[in-house]
Parts: C-alpha cells; structure tokens; sequence
C-alpha cells in the first residue's frame, strides 16, 4: 500500500492550508466576479465513452455527454469492430463545437477511440490495410476537429513480441508525418492473448522509434495496467515507473475501469467503478492525482442489465459513475440506482 499523501481526494477544504484557497477564490468571485473556485477547484475532467451515430454525429455524442455530467468524452466514428464509416457533416460538426464552447467541453480533451480491427502489430494480409483505415480514420479525427486518437498496438499473433513492436513502429512512422494533426495515444494494453504493450517497456520501445515523437503519447487504462500485473494498489509507484520509462509527459488520456479479474489475469474485463478488483479508493486516488489533472479520465465500464438475470447490457452507467466520482463517496446501490433511472422511461 502505497502513502497517500499528496492526493486532494484526501484533502479536506476545513483544513488550514486551504482556507487560504478558498479566502482567494471568494475574493476573485465577490469583488471580480470571476469564480476562481469554478476554474481551479472544479476542473475534473472526467467523461465516458459516448456514441457517435450517422444521424447525429459529434452534435449526438456531445449531447450525451452532457447528459451524463461530463465535461469531456471518448468515441469510435462508427462500429468499433468494424470498418463502415459515414463521411463527416460539417454543419453537425460546427454545431458541436459551439456547444462545447458554450458547455466548457475543451476540444483538445475529447477524445476517439480507433477501431480495434486496426492490427499493425502483424504483417500479413490485412496489414497495409491496416495502415490505409488508420490514415483515413486521422483525416476524420482532423475533419472532426479533435486531436487526440487512442489506438491499440495491435497482436503480434505468433510473431513474437519484438517483431510485433517492429511491425507497429514501422506502420506508425508510415502513417504519421509532418502534416499530421493528430496526437495518438498508444493505449497500455492487459496482455490478453498476443497484445503488444503490456509493459511500460513496450510502449518506450515503440515511442522510442518515432519519427515524429511529438505526435505519439499513451493512453493508461487502469483495468489494463492491473490485468496486466501492476499493482493499482499502489497508483503512486506505477507513475514513478511510468514516468522513469516512457515519461509522464507522454500520458495524455487515462482510462478509468474497475477490473472484473485479479491483478496480473490478463483477462480485460471491465467492471463497474468500485464493484471490481481495483476498488473505489484506489480509482479514486488516480483521478484526483495532482500530477494528471491535464488529463482527461474516461470512463469505459459496462453498460448495466435489467435485472440480474438478463445478461444483455441495457443501461449506460456513465451519469451515476460521475457523480459518485464528483461526491467522492461509493455508492453501494449504484447498480440498482441506475436501473432505477432508466426504466421509468
Ligand atoms: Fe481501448
Ligand atoms: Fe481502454
Ligand atoms: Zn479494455
């Protein structure tokens, strides 16, 4: 167990030092009228993932994150499973973007998810591809107006993890060049099967061979890093690792998921926040950390059924997980308050 000692999920506003703070921040908004309070205290930035349909598009997606209470979100541009995508509308666009202005939604935060069917981890068949649907993915993420795409580096499928982080490296630097406005975010993977980037070690070798090292960063998932074998008890060490091996300026997006499985299965299964292996606290501490508050946490858990017996997933728990997150309290009838909410309409 790791000493928490500079986490503000620990910090008590009743406290001397902060007082100070809080002195300051009513001044500003009393005398000024600017609520420092809102712009320093308040600036989570905490979201989920959200859908993106034909009809809607970024407008859609935007709007259901507000719904949720979120001020920043993730998105595919269409089945992450497969590769069917509708060109972009730019009226939909602009109309998003001028409600994310209105809504404090910073652009630079929101965040798409490539398909995971993209695999430049393996150089058969489907490789070139592979580089083709991430290159058009980058020119609808730049359509879109968003910067940062979070990629799987893809299974090396026999092949032996060095020659898969060739492959990837090699893809990349095909992909990206200088005119490229996309920052991608290689995501920190569990090791489920052959899944290249389980180690803070494999993301460096792929970083370290970037012809536009500015242009790539990471993306941690902390189901992944725990299914992978780190300890999330210890969030602390994992970033002190993190930051000695790839550099903690390079983590530009944070995953938030509970894990359905023990530290080091390498299984990926999602949970719900507090209901999994990582446990309440132990998310917590990593997103109030003080050293991420740049980076926006986004939530990926699973949708929750109609009652415990019907296995399809029906209700998004995105609006109850973010409150729970803002109190700063688990919430034990989570599930219930959930089902609750959704079945009246
Ligand atoms: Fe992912
Ligand atoms: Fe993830
Ligand atoms: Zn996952």
């Amino acid at each position: 167990m790791g000493i928490k000692f500079n986490n503000p999920y620990f910090f008590d506003p009743k406290i001397g030092k902060n007082n100070f703070f809080l002195f300051i921040s009513f001044f500003f908004h009393d005398t000024i009228g600017i609520d420092l309070g809102m712009i320093l205290v308040e600036k989570l930035l905490l979201g989920s993932h959200v859908s993106f349909n034909k009809q809607e598009q970024l407008l859609g997606a935007t709007l259901e994150a507000l719904s949720y209470g979120a001020n920043t979100f993730m998105f595919y541009t269409g089945a992450p499973q497969n590769t069917k995508r509708s060109s972009i509308d730019l009226e939909l666009t602009s109309l998003a973007h001028k409600l994310m202005e209105e809504q404090g939604i910073d652009q630079k935060k929101v965040v798409v998810h490539a398909p995971y069917i993209i695999n430049l981890a393996n150089n058969n068949d489907k490789y070139d591809f592979s580089i083709r649907f991430l290159k058009e993915e980058i020119e609808r993420v730049e359509r879109l107006g968003i910067e940062l795409l979070v990629l799987h580096p893809g299974s090396h499928v026999g092949l032996g993890s060095e020659i898969g982080i060739d492959n990837i490296v090699r893809a990349l630097n095909t992909v990206v060049d200088s005119k490229t406005n996309v920052k991608i975010c290689l995501e920190t993977m569990a090791g489920k099967g052959s899944e290249c980037g389980k180690t803070f070690e494999e993301i460096a070798s792929i970083l370290n061979h970037m012809k536009y090292p500015e242009k790539i960063g990471v993306c941690l998932d902390t189901c992944h890093v725990h299914d992978a074998g780190y300890s999330m008890d210890d969030f602390d060490s994992i970033l002190t690792e993190f930051d000695e091996i790839i550099g903690l300026s390079k983590l530009w997006v944070l995953h938030i998921n509970d894990s359905k499985n023990s530290k080091g299965s390498h299984k990926d299964r999602h949970e719900n926040v507090g209901y999994g292996h990582i446990g309440f606290e132990n998310l917590m501490f990593a997103i109030y950390h003080p050293k991420l508050k740049e980076v926006p946490k986004i939530l990926e858990t699973p949708y929750v059924g109609i009652d415990d017996i019907e296995k399809a997933k029906a209700y998004p728990p995105y609006k109850f997980e973010i409150e729970m997150i803002k109190n700063k309290k688990m919430n034990h009838n989570l599930i219930e308050d959930i089902r609750k909410y959704y079945k009246k309409d």
